[in-house]
């Protein structure tokens, strides 16, 4: 395991904070004197995970998960601890060398395609600003793009087919690469006299662009997108969907717009959590992208025909797999960025947060699409309101729903739907217990005890292991060998030192839950804890010498055991009356 300085992972968890590094993953609250989130760690309804910041540590207390910043990250990417710790640097811009620690990935087979991009992007960039692109420029100017919005979005100026073609050459890429890269095609330029917004893949790499032309014309489309190409596959894109994440799990929602205009409206108003998918089908690997933000979606489309069926279409798929959205009811005007450009930020974000439930969608849309003057038809469209109803209402939103229901089709489903609610609520995941607290027996609530500590004093840690010298906790015994190994190196523990130590899973979580428990329990409560557990184990050696004598023939023997077990006794007897003097 390549291993990581000890000042520089000080440093880094020093200078990193627990509640902003989680809050980049997930949707961080702040809750009485820490924070608290819903775990990712597993099906969680509730915030079930608490950080704290002055202890700089997360504890679920539903499943157990806990740990440090870098344990967070470890989990959370699915990493090594170095690899972690190496992430968690790079998030805080702290300077770290890992001479040994091994990159991991192979390598790249699109990488000349990838630099093709990379490079026109940064040339289209340079054009923008040029003579070349002052007309596109003045028209983004125009639309309210400000420099530092064209810089972040990479937005830039793709000029006459000459004048790329002379660039790819110059450049010495290879024709066939061009190609594959999606920006040649038939030996010409495929970007001519249009603003260029790359696109990138859910990792933030480059892939391809969708292209506005900037010249009114009915011969041109307005748009076009990049071909498909082996690094730009449509269904497994969402447009700025790398730069969303961390905004969308801050702000506790997600914004799905129609493409990527109006995402960029947003960013005009300051909202950096919107997303969209290029084209209105939603492939599995985009509805999964979606889920893995574990955050809300609202849905922000247009309001005219097309945008509402593609809002029904999402719809269906996302209550299909659980996703939670709701629909931004926009009566005025269509888009995100036709909002900004007429009424401003303000409306933009007072829109964004307008929403409505997608069964009270359904109430709006549906309508239209059934006639429900024709007996069949009705019936559907009652069956598909119920479905919808029952997947994605609270047991009390539920009642209203099915009223409304029964008045407009005559179909009442409140009593059909007592089984398959039911059905639904019994669906989800059982909650797994926590694993602290649990029902501690006497010995086991002595060991927590002394387990804390010897976490504490290197003091109690000699003298536990040379009057017991083990836990009878197998996890437990497992970190008392970590907290040993570093006693001996020094005279007190950083948790998070030892954090970095332990490999196993389920042994950092009790850790997590040790630190987290506050518990540093002094001289009197070790003292007796060290009593209870030397009580304990004679009390099993007299379990043990019972069951012998029990099973054994020679009346010799059996009295020499019932010698020694009268000794325990009195022992046993002499600590039991210790503690009541
Ligand atoms: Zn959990």
């Amino acid at each position: 395991m390549a291993w990581i300085n000890e000042e520089d992972m000080k440093a880094i968890r020093s200078q990193a904070d627990i509640v902003d590094i989680i809050g980049k993953y997930i949707a961080v609250e702040k809750s009485g004197r820490g924070f608290k989130a819903q775990c990712p760690f597993h099906d969680d309804h509730d915030p079930s995970m608490s950080i704290s910041e002055e202890k700089q540590i997360f504890k679920c207390f539903v499943c157990g998960a806990g740990g440090n910043v870098f344990s967070f990250v470890q989990k959370f990417e699915n990493i090594t601890f170095p690899e972690a710790v190496y992430k968690v640097a790079q998030m805080i811009n702290y300077p770290l060398e890992l001479p040994g620690i091994q990159v991991r990935e192979k390598p790249d087979p699109f990488a000349k395609e990838r630099k093709i991009l990379e490079e026109y992007t940064g040339y289209m960039a340079y054009e923008l600003f040029s003579e070349e692109g002052a007309q596109a420029y003045s028209q983004l100017r125009e639309r309210k793009f400000d420099d530092e919005l064209i810089r972040k979005f990479q937005i830039g100026f793709a000029p006459s087919a000459g004048q790329s073609e002379h660039f790819f050459s110059a450049k010495h890429f290879a024709p066939d690469d061009l190609v594959n890269a999606g920006v040649l095609n038939d030996g010409r330029a495929v970007f001519v006299d249009r603003i260029m917004i790359p696109i990138h893949d859910p990792k933030g790499r480059l892939v391809g662009y969708t292209a506005r032309r900037t010249a009114e014309s009915e011969y041109i489309p307005k748009y076009i997108n990049t071909a498909s190409t082996p690094l730009y596959e449509k269904g497994k894109l969402i447009f700025n969907y790398h730069r969303a994440k961390d905004a969308a799990r801050k702000s506790g929602r997600a914004i799905l717009c129609e493409g990527a205009m109006d995402v960029l409206g947003l960013e005009k108003a300051d909202l950096h959590e919107g997303i969209a998918c290029l084209g209105t089908a939603f492939t599995g690997d985009q509805l999964q992208l979606i889920e893995r933000l574990k955050v809300p979606v609202h849905v922000w489309y247009d309001n005219d025909r097309a945008g509402k069926k593609a809002a029904y279409t999402f719809g269906k798929a996302a209550m299909g797999r659980g996703i939670p959205f709701s629909i931004v009811s926009n009566d005025g005007a269509k888009d995100p960025d036709e909002v900004f450009g007429q009424f401003g930020a303000q409306e933009v974000r007072r829109i964004a947060d307008h929403t409505i439930s997608f069964v009270e969608f359904l109430f709006q849309y549906l309508p239209d699409q059934y006639n429900l003057d024709n007996y069949e038809d009705k019936k559907a469209f009652a069956q598909e309101m119920n479905h919808a109803i029952v997947n994605t209402a609270d047991e009390f939103e539920r009642a209203g729903y099915f009223s409304r229901l029964k008045d407009l089709t005559g179909f009442d489903f409140s009593s059909v739907n007592a089984s398959p609610v039911q059905e639904r609520i019994n669906k989800r995941e059982p909650r797994r217990p926590a694993y602290i607290p649990k029902v501690q027996d006497g010995r086991q609530k002595a060991e927590w005890i002394i387990l804390s500590s010897i976490l504490y004093s290197k003091q109690f840690s000699l003298r536990f292991k040379e009057e017991i010298g083990f836990f009878k906790d197998e996890l437990y015994r497992q970190l008392s060998l970590y907290i040993y190994d570093l006693y001996r190196l020094k005279d007190s523990i950083d948790a998070d030192e030892l954090f970095a130590h332990i490999e196993e899973e389920d042994v950092r979580n009790l850790l997590a839950s040790l630190v987290s428990s506050n518990e540093e329990p002094g001289e009197e409560l070790f003292e007796d804890s060290l009593w209870k557990i030397k009580e304990c184990t004679i009390s099993e050696q007299i379990d043990k010498i019972n069951e012998q004598i029990r099973i054994l023939r020679d009346p010799v023997q059996k009295v020499t055991l019932a010698k020694t077990k009268s000794v325990l006794i009195e022992e046993r007897n002499k600590i039991r009356n210790r503690k009541e003097g």
